[in-house]
């Protein structure tokens, strides 16, 4: 049996492992000088990519909690991150392919998918299955070693980007809706995928409409087994939850670093009775914010190998409150120019998510509690998983897909 002491020497060595190479790899790469794929290529070549996949895969197998060590170091050095070009592929697609995928599947996807060149996205919500998406319509019919696929997805974002997409669809309607799945990765390229902008209320259009239309997909893209895909599914949503909530920014960085600077710019040393109450609701963000920014970094800690559980509900029903409420205070600490929004032309981003404007960043933090499973999902996924209450009447889990009724 391994002693604390020993246990102690070990978690040392492989800390001095990954500080030696990520060292190394500054040295030999400097990131401020070195294209980003390139960059990125030697930093999953080195295993420094998500330092707990397999070696080969852009890992060395070890601890997830080491990650951080190489995040901190790459940041002061002022190095891209993977996750800002490719964040559905990289907090998604990568840990569903590793854990899923065969041999080829990895090899054929995890380094472009690292380095940005291949952008992925993920194929799960239609019009009529959202929160309870077991209950998806697109359909994947065998045909010799490939799949016929037909059915429409929504909200996909940077489909319009996209090289590769997560697909759910379903392969058997007389099986009980979750045992009717199977799980595809899809060339977003190929014919028969179409894909149609939807603006959301920022103006852009980030997300999409995905239609497929007889597209063909080889068995051999196929993730895990055929019925299999809800188990699938579950890696790529337990993960979504993570990468959406579980961030970790350094003490009063992201969003309330915002607040922070409209309130100096424009209300500090201020006592008007607004301004005091203004500053009041500051601090009692600010320190939501910290416990947050602590709450996500303990469970970081605490995570081990394998895919995240279901207490990532947390940080995501967090995260998507209190970015709300802080936009909502940096457009009071605005005053009438909060009202003013540069244009509503659309436009067809390169990134999802918050940009520079905070006006922007106020449309777009709505969607925050919606997108990733809404918060009503997550407090129930916290209420059933993690706490042990009574789950509520599900009364079409076990009668086959084909036969509930639906609009
Ligand atoms: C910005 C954005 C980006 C997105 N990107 C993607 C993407 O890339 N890929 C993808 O597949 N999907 C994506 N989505 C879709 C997202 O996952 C769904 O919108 C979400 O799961 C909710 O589904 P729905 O919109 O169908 O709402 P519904 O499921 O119809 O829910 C409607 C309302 O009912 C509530 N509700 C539903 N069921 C329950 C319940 N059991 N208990 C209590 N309340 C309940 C919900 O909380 C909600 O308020 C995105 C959404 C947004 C907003």
């Amino acid at each position: 049996m391994t002693t604390v002491a020993e246990a102690a020497i070990a978690t040392t060595d492989d800390e001095r492992l990954v500080s030696g190479l990520t060292e190394q790899l500054v040295a030999d790469a400097p990131p401020k000088d070195t294209p980003t794929r390139e960059f990125l290529g030697a930093q999953f070549d080195r295993g420094l990519a998500w330092v707990h996949f397999p070696q080969g895969d852009g890992g060395l197998g070890l601890s997830p909690r080491l990650q951080e060590l190489v995040d901190t170091r790459l940041r002061a050095a002022g190095a891209p991150h993977a996750s800002l070009h490719n964040p559905i592929g990289f907090g998604m697609g990568a840990p569903t392919v590793v854990t899923h995928g065969s041999t080829a599947q990895k090899d054929r996807y995890l380094r472009p998918l690292f380095t940005g060149e291949e952008i992925w996205c993920q194929l799960f919500s239609e019009p009529g299955a959202g929160s309870d998406v077991a209950s998806l319509a697109t359909r994947a019919v065998q045909d010799g070693d490939e799949w016929v696929v037909n059915g429409q997805k929504v909200w996909t974002t940077l489909a319009h980007l996209a090289r590769w997409g997560m697909l759910v669809a379903r392969t058997d309607p007389e099986a009980p809706k979750h045992r009717g799945l199977t799980y595809f990765v899809v060339d977003m390229h190929g014919p028969g995928v179409e894909v149609r902008p939807l603006r959301q209320m920022t103006g852009e259009a980030e997300f999409n409409e995905v239609y497929f239309t007889d597209v063909r997909i080889p068995d051999a893209e196929r993730l895990g087994g055929v019925g299999d895909g809800w188990h699938v599914s579950l890696t790529t949503l337990m993960n979504e939850r993570v990468s959406i909530g579980g961030g970790v920014m350094p003490r009063g960085g992201g969003p309330i670093a915002e607040a922070v600077r409209l309130w100096d710019a424009r209300h500090k040393g201020s006592n008007t009775v607004e301004d005091r109450v203004l500053k009041d609701r500051l601090a009692k963000l600010w320190i939501r914010a910290e416990a947050s920014r602590l709450t996500n970094m303990r469970a970081r800690q605490n995570r081990s190998m394998g895919t995240p559980g279901p207490e990532g509900s947390v940080g995501k029903l967090a995260f998507a409150e209190l970015n709300q409420k802080i936009y909502e205070l940096c457009i009071d600490l605005l005053g009438l120019e909060g009202t003013l929004y540069g244009s509503y032309a659309m436009v067809r981003p390169e990134h999802a998510g918050f940009g520079t404007d905070v006006r922007k960043s106020f449309l777009r933090a709505r969607a925050n509690s919606i997108e990733g499973g809404t918060s009503e999902v997550m407090r129930n996924i916290l209420g059933e998983r993690v706490l042990g209450l009574p789950g509520e009447p599900r009364t079409d889990k076990d009668i086959p897909w084909s036969q509930v009724p639906r609009s």
